[in-house]
């Protein structure tokens, strides 16, 4: 099984502190088989350039991919992706917070058949309090908010096959949530449970502001929901808002002078007035839903394999599981094509 070609894409944010043990690491596990080493430096500030260009003259499969300022880490897997060329991709943070030996794992499960193997974050070790409740909220909350089911505890360190690499490359969108990208993209998904450590060295390059613009960029990229509640909204304050009127008109007709003067046109005006702000609100939103869902530009859907139909048949494409790696590279660029014009 050694002929495959495979890549592993790290995204670098100043980790001088342990870019050399990670690379050591990746190599050791690496090693079976014919494999390249994307690391892509997203504006680092530190030494871990050098680092990089030394690593990167003493060992071909070493290659980098150099942004010009700090993207965020979404962004810089994202370019690493596309330079990507092996028949599986590997996606792993240069931290060793996620274990590189779990790779081989993941390398098994894909020559099952998986086109996306995950690691499930089985236990979170050296991460705070505060981290681990408000990831474990938000993987729920998420859950139910979204289109597509994105798998719980997953973060980006996971194995995708070319053909869902292949996927994710054709989806334009500017807000990049890798992982629930690669559910969306489908085909054979499993997760494998692992232990994740704590960082060996260095900090975390994900403060609190860049943690929330992350969730954001989740709920928005996978769900229209938050929109609609408007709507939802807007029904409740017009049931209310007939009921309190209906209260308030009896109270007049039965008690027309003990009410202050004007009270209760002001309350039935102010009540159907905020429902029906509320509504076109939720009008707004139904539109403004279509708009956002159309302007990601992902293609409609993917197919995985077709019958009899000539020569997209099983096989002989980049999205139905070709992993021989002369014949994919021939194959590559006109199969993206394909999939962005036929299918969209
Ligand atoms: N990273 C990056 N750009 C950024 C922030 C982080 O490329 O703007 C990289 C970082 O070097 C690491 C990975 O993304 O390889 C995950 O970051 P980190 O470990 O700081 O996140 P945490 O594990 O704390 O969520
Ligand atoms: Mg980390």
């Amino acid at each position: 099984m050694s002929e495959w070609m495979i890549s592993v894409v790290i995204p670098v944010f100043n980790e001088e502190a342990i870019i050399r043990h990670t690379y050591a690491r990746l190599k050791t596990v690496m090693h079976p088989w014919i494999h390249e080493l994307i690391f892509v430096d997203d504006g680092s500030n530190d030494h871990s350039g050098e680092y990089l260009a030394t690593l990167s003259a003493q060992d071909p499969a070493v290659k980098v991919v150099i942004l010009s300022r700090n993207f965020g880490h979404q962004l810089a897997v994202s370019a690493g992706l596309r330079y990507a060329s092996g028949d599986a991709v590997v996606l792993i943070d240069a931290d060793l917070q996620d274990p590189p030996e779990v790779i081989t794992r993941f390398v098994a499960m894909w020559e099952q058949g998986y086109d996306v193997v995950y690691g499930v974050r089985a236990q979170r070790e050296g991460e705070s309090w505060g981290k681990r409740v408000t990831a474990h909220l938000f993987y729920r909350f998420l859950r139910q908010l979204s289109d597509v089911p994105i798998p719980a505890d997953v973060g980006d360190f996971r194995l995708m096959s070319r053909r869902v690499v292949d996927v994710l490359n054709s989806m334009p969108e500017a807000h990049r949530f890798i992982r629930g990208m690669a559910s969306w993209a489908g085909f054979r998904q499993i997760g494998i449970a692992y232990v994740r450590e704590p960082r060996t060295a260095g900090t975390s390059k994900y403060p609190w502001h860049k943690m929330w613009r992350f969730s954001l960029d989740a709920v928005t990229s996978f769900s229209v929901e938050p929109l609609r509640w408007v709507r939802r909204g807007a029904l409740a304050v017009s049931a209310v808002a007939f009921l309190a009127s209906l209260w308030l008109i009896r109270q007049k007709l039965m008690f027309p002078h003990s009410l202050v003067l004007g009270w209760t046109s002001v309350m039935v005006t102010l009540l159907w007035l905020g429902a029906l702000q509320l509504g076109a609100l939720g009008i707004f939103g139904e539109y403004l839903a279509r708009v956002v869902e159309q302007g990601r530009q992902r293609p409609l859907y993917v197919v995985a394999e077709t019958r009899n139909l000539g020569e997209e048949d099983s096989g002989t494409t980049a999205f139905s599981g070709v992993h021989n790696e002369r014949e994919r590279g021939e194959h590559h660029g006109q199969a993206v094509d394909f999939h962005r014009h036929t299918l969209l």
